[in-house]
């Protein structure tokens, strides 16, 4: 899926420091055109649901990559219409029961 490469791209760029590189601005594409819901309550950069195009699944499990998880507000498929760190924190517990159970 062509979110799963950008995100992947990203990470790569951003760990060997290729600023200026083809897979940075891939990263910058994201930064620039992601809803975020405002500066202060950012989310849904790594959008989760049923579909093949949700970056990660209901278990937070990210599509395409083995053993990785996100855990953060980036989840989120939509701001909500509550408080994003109390609902952060409850990803955060959501995900280790996860682990949990393997
Ligand atoms: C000014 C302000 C006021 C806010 N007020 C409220 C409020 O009143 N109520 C509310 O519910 N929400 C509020 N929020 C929003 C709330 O803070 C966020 O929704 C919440 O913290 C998101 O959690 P997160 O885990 O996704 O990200 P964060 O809390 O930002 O956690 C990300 C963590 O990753 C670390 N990190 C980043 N890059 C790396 C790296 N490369 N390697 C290792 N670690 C890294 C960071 O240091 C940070 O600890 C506010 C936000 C801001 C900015």
């Amino acid at each position: 899926m062509m979110i799963q490469r950008i995100i992947a791209a990203a990470l790569v760029a951003a760990t060997l420091g290729l600023a200026g590189h083809a897979y940075a601005q891939d990263a910058d594409y994201v930064l620039n055109t992601a809803s975020t819901g405002g500066t202060y309550h950012p989310v849904g950069t790594a959008a989760m649901g049923p579909r093949d195009v949700n970056v990660v699944d209901p278990q937070l499990r990210v599509r395409g990559i083995n053993s990785l998880r996100v855990a953060d507000a980036s989840i989120m498929p939509t701001i909500v219409n509550a408080n994003t760190q109390a609902i952060s924190m409850v990803i955060g517990k959501r995900c280790a029961d996860f682990l949990a159970r393997g």
